[in-house]
């Protein structure tokens, strides 16, 4: 049985309550909301990586290699770096340079209004950027699809080029971009690629990275003895070492906090944690949206 939480008042077991009423108290009454962002929350809110969106900007790949999905896609060993640059260079107009501001990000954003918050998330699109978020409480612990890295890791730095990017989507043909345009490392001469991590080789982590990563750690730690709402939305279990399991943990260790997660399927939950844990389960993007509307009209 799940009991009431003593520190929390929200009802949240109550079916009277709808899942965007317990939301909204539940950010209310807390002291700090610490948010965990995952590939679902991007999904639910349009940016999906299956169907009309992925086969529109990709129909030439998708013949050639029968990918399933864009995220295989963008994790394929391509036949030679002007094939990569050529799928790369699309993926990273759709999903970080030319990426729209995504409702349920918007909408979020007015959830959280005037709140101690912060978020990490997994995901390296530009959706917090282009829903216009204070970015300095947002930790992109997994890289952005608009930045480079050598892929000899040789030193701990990122490059942009927006307009490089942009030159190679237009002067590509047959799923190549021209040689000339394949940029390369300036320091060991390595070709540059799309900065991410893998499990082999880790990630270029430079110092906008490690600025992101001090400022959500001091955030965790100042509020670590308050009423925590840890809030997780669209987490799968594919890295669960960057969120599900931190704030399963900080939630076992502080007494007060409560852990949320949005999510359509359900997650195993450690038994430490089960009475002090609240399962929404319906569409993340139609919660938000009910959640902001109440939440503009001061409800
Ligand atoms: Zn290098």
């Amino acid at each position: 049985m799940q009991q009431r939480n003593e520190f929390w008042q929200t009802p949240v077991h109550e079916s009277s309550l709808s899942q965007a009423d317990v939301l909204n108290r539940l950010i209310d009454e807390a002291e700090a909301v610490v948010v965990g962002i995952g590939a679902g929350m991007s999904a639910a809110t349009g940016f999906t990586y299956v169907g009309k969106r992925f086969t529109d900007a990709f129909p030439d790949f998708i013949e050639k290699y029968r990918f399933f999905d864009m995220l295989q896609a963008s994790l394929f060993e391509f036949e030679d770096w002007q094939e990569y640059w050529a799928f790369q260079s699309r993926f990273s107009l759709l999903n970080y340079f030319d990426q729209p501001a995504g409702l349920a990000y918007v909408d979020m954003k007015e959830m959280l209004k005037d709140k101690n918050y912060h978020v990490i998330t997994t995901n390296a699109d530009n959706a917090f950027y282009a829903a216009e978020y204070d970015m300095d409480k947002v930790f992109r612990i997994q890289g952005e699809y608009g930045l480079w890295q050598c892929t000899e890791h040789c030193h701990q730095q990122t490059y942009q080029n927006e307009d490089l990017i942009r030159e190679m989507v237009e002067k590509q043909s047959d799923m190549k971009v021209p040689a000339d345009l394949v940029p390369y490392c300036p320091e060991c001469g390595a070709p540059l690629e799309v900065n991410k991590r893998t499990e082999e080789k880790g990630m270029v982590e430079d110092g906008h990275f490690h600025e992101q990563k001090e400022r959500y750690e001091q955030f965790l730690d100042e509020n670590k003895d308050k009423k925590v709402l840890y809030l997780e939305i669209g987490v799968g279990h594919t890295t669960p070492q960057f969120i599900k399991h931190p704030f399963w943990k900080m939630t076992e260790e502080n007494e007060q906090a409560l852990f949320v997660t949005m999510n359509q399927k359900q997650y195993f939950i450690p038994h430490a944690i089960r009475p002090r844990t609240v399962q929404l389960d319906e569409d993340i993007a139609e919660v938000f949206h009910e959640a902001a509307k109440s939440n503009a009209h001061g409800g």
